[in-house]
């Protein structure tokens, strides 16, 4: 038997395995001292049990709020095995606690139950428990914690194969660090609970669902702020909707930066469909960009008519980011197509008229603080697992595109405006990603593909189709009366992807949207249209694994590359990209984003 004898304070709400534990430790020469219902439980089952009152000579109070919190408790639990902390006991004439064993009072469930009042949330607020649970496990060099019934049987087990009552540091570190977890689990779901009902649209947004309508309940907060760093204007943002936002968000806040010019982004599914800057544009791009009907278009719109434009059928219904406050001009652009909702820093009062109207009313207006800069560390969760990485605050300005790897070392001006839009969109793009700028814009993008020529193929093949959408002939299309925006862009789509139905209930819908129907383009025509497109400037999120890449590229017009090295192929990659002098560029940072 050991010299002294052991301690157990015991105090749970899940009794579970109660009885077993409380027979191991009186066959081990434990003394217990439990709290009230606690040591009932003990004591109805014939087990030796003092009442935690003993030791403190003082009785439960506040109708139970106050059970465990005394020095008589938490000094026995806390003293280390040194002189003075000895001498403060001997003072104070308390025993040193070996073991704690104690669960909390069910918040989780209390508050999961409909009806709550929040008196009856507040009385599940276990104070003495979580302190009883994180004294004992911040003093585990000496002292056992049981948080979780189903420790009873390895501690028990140690117990009785140790005889001595002690228990070994291995099992103290893993039921500390479980102790740890479960208070700060617990914490947080007392907070998720306050914060809903004390900080809604502030700190914390119920959103309808998440990513699909069977996936409730969803919302959207922040733990380590006062507020979101963002304020609903108009409309009921969903998840998909902030998951563009913030990705949208930053991209056009580094792209401005970089560039010095404002900046627009067009998201579709946390992608860009678009993005550009805001460069003037000429009569041919503003009637491909539908946007000829709208005067004294300032820079910012000019930017979101490019990252709107590039691709129309893919920002059918898209999430706008606008790096600057957002003017009537830009907000007449927005007011005619269909999308589903903008983040800016601000809006002039005009301007927001104009979007406010949208979708009869409806329509997400997302206010972000431009100051924001989010915690360095970012964490989510993936199928039940926590995974944490430092946020991806790599700079994509002018001076990345330094290490010219090729013979030809000509990068002009533009190029570089142009490669830095195309490098920056793929930070913020689905990976594998590969996108082609020109004229300060993305013009193709290729994203989420496994196979990285398949985004090269995706993204040039768009392209294509922007450059195919400057044909004469399409300029001149004639089109029948009420012909709406989006039925125009499908109709154009289909023409210069050459897919122009032949037969059946499509060729009649297709015809029935021209006065004139346009004669398709020629082989022929096509290619020599097409030879036309240059100077164009990509950028790849990772290395090419073979020079198919700068085969494909250099079909639509690609004359400026860059791209991180490391592939076994990039000699090969390189005297691709040599034999049509295109200039290559190595980006040191590679760009994946999932
Ligand atoms: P019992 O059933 O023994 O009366 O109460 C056990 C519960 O009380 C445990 O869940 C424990 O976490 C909690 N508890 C222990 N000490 C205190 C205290 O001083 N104040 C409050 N509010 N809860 C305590």
């Amino acid at each position: 038997m050991p010299e002294h004898q052991k301690t157990a304070i015991i105090s749970v709400y899940d009794k579970t395995g109660l009885l077993d534990l409380a027979k191991g430790l009186t066959e081990n020469n434990v003394r217990m001292l439990a709290s009230g219902g606690t040591a009932q439980f003990i004591r109805e089952s014939g087990f030796p049990v003092d009442d935690i009152s003993s030791i403190t000579h003082a009785p439960e109070m506040l109708g139970g709020r106050v059970k465990t919190l005394h020095p008589a408790i938490h000094g026995g639990i806390l003293a280390r095995d040194i002189e003075s902390d000895e001498e403060d006991l001997r003072a104070q004439n308390i025993d040193k606690v070996d073991f704690v064993i104690c669960n909390l009072y069910p918040f989780k469930e209390t508050v999961g139950k409909i009806g709550v009042t929040m008196d009856e949330a507040v009385e599940e607020i276990d104070i003495g428990g979580v302190t009883l649970i994180r004294a004992a496990a911040k003093n585990h060099i000496r002292v056992t914690i049981l948080s979780d019934p189903e420790d009873y049987a390895v501690f028990l087990q140690e117990l009785y194969e140790n005889k001595t009552g002690e228990i070994s540091m291995e099992l103290r570190n893993k039921l500390a660090l479980k102790a740890f977890e479960h208070t700060a689990e617990y914490d947080s779901v007392i907070s998720d609970f306050f914060r809903k009902q004390y900080s809604e649209d502030v700190a914390q947004l119920t959103l309808r669902y998440g990513c699909n309508p069977h996936q409730k309940p969803a919302q959207a907060f922040i733990s380590d702020q006062d507020e979101l760093p963002f304020k609903v204007l108009c409309g009921v943002p969903g998840y998909i909707n902030l998951l563009d936002a913030f990705n949208s968000w930053p991209l056009v806040k580094e792209l401005s930066a970089s560039l010095n010019l404002p900046a627009a982004a067009s998201f579709k599914h946390v992608s860009p469909a678009g993005v550009a800057v805001g460069l003037p544009l000429t009569e041919i791009e503003k009637q491909i960009y539908f946007v000829n009907d709208i005067e004294n278009l300032s820079p910012l719109a000019c930017a979101y008519a490019r990252a709107r434009g590039a691709d129309r059928m893919s920002s059918f219904g898209d999430f706008i980011a606008l790096s600057n406050r957002v003017d009537i001009s830009t907000a007449q652009i927005i007011a005619k197509e269909v999308s589903d909702g903008v983040v800016a820093p601000g809006y002039e009062p005009e301007a927001l008229e104009i979007l406010r109207k949208k979708k009869n009313g409806k329509y997400c207006i997302l206010q972000i603080d431009p100051n924001y800069v989010p915690a360095p560390i970012e964490t989510r969760q993936v199928f039940g697992i926590s995974l944490q990485q430092k946020r991806n605050d790599a700079i994509i300005n002018k001076s990345s595109f330094k290490e010219i790897v090729s013979q030809n070392r000509d990068l002009t001006d533009q190029a570089i405006i142009d490669l830095t839009v195309a490098t920056l969109a793929l930070k913020y793009t689905q990976s594998n990603s590969v996108c082609y700028a020109k004229n300060g814009m993305a013009i193709g993008l290729g994203a989420g593909q496994q196979s990285r020529i398949h985004c090269t193929r995706l993204a040039g093949d768009k392209a294509d189709n922007w450059w195919l959408r400057q044909h004469p002939i399409v300029l001149g299309f004639k089109w029948a009366k009420g012909v709406k925006r989006p039925e125009k862009s499908n109709a154009i789509d289909l023409f210069v992807t050459n897919q122009i139905p032949e037969d059946g209930p499509e060729k009649d819908e297709y015809e029935s949207k021209f006065e004139e129907l346009p004669t398709p383009l020629t082989k022929e025509e096509r290619k020599e249209w097409l030879s036309k497109l240059n100077n164009v400037s990509l950028s790849s999120d990772a290395f090419f694994p073979f020079p198919d890449n700068v085969y494909r590229a250099v079909r639509s017009g690609v004359k400026y590359i860059a791209a991180p090295t490391g592939s076994m192929m990039d000699k090969s990659v390189l005297a691709a990209a040599d034999s049509f002098d295109v200039v290559y560029v190595e980006n040191p940072i590679r760009l994946f984003h999932h």
